[in-house]
């Protein structure tokens, strides 16, 4: 398994930006992690590399439940935290939102069944006073990610 130490808010984004770098048309990141586990961190960190800029705003889809971008890539992220039914994630056209571009996917274990067999998962788990990201999955993006992490 490959995992990397982020002992503090910076390396979180540096994990961000680094996502950005090796990201394609396609891949699903699914973040998992406790409430205040750094997932919109690093979510927001790699939209604003996407963009390339620095400043850009990247509220919270808690509501909303998803907020695309017109980016380099364009980049959907979705917070699925408030997602009530099955029905809702139909509506929030979730197959679509693949199909023409990236999506970042912070509680993905509320759509489990709707993540493609291709989802790369990035778990954030507390280590000490910083975080520890573990990823796993399968297949030819999760492999393209690894090794450009390996740096
Ligand atoms: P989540 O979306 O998982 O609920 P957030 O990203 O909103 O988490 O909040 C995470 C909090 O933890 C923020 O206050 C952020 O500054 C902090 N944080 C992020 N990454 C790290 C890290 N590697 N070490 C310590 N604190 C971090
Ligand atoms: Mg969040």
């Amino acid at each position: 398994m490959l995992e990397r130490l982020l002992a503090d808010e910076t390396e979180t984004a540096r994990l961000g930006e680094d996502l950005a770098m090796a990201l394609r048309p396609g891949d699903v990141l699914a973040l998992k992690g406790d409430l205040g586990a750094g997932k919109s961190t690093l979510a927001r960190a790699l939209i604003r590399a996407l963009a390339d800029d620095a400043g850009l705003d990247v509220p919270s889809p808690t509501f909303t439940l998803v907020q695309s971008y017109d980016t380099r890539i364009p980049v959907h992220h979705f917070d699925l935290y408030r997602l009530s039914s099955a029905a809702e994630i139909d509506e929030l056209g979730f197959d679509d939102a693949l199909a023409q571009g990236a999506a970042l996917v912070e509680w993905p274990e509320r759509a489990e069944a709707y993540l493609p067999k291709t989802t790369i998962l990035i778990e954030l788990v507390h280590d000490g006073d910083g975080r520890l990201a573990r990823f796993s999955g399968q297949g030819p993006a999760f492999e393209r990610i690894a090794r450009s992490l390996a740096m």
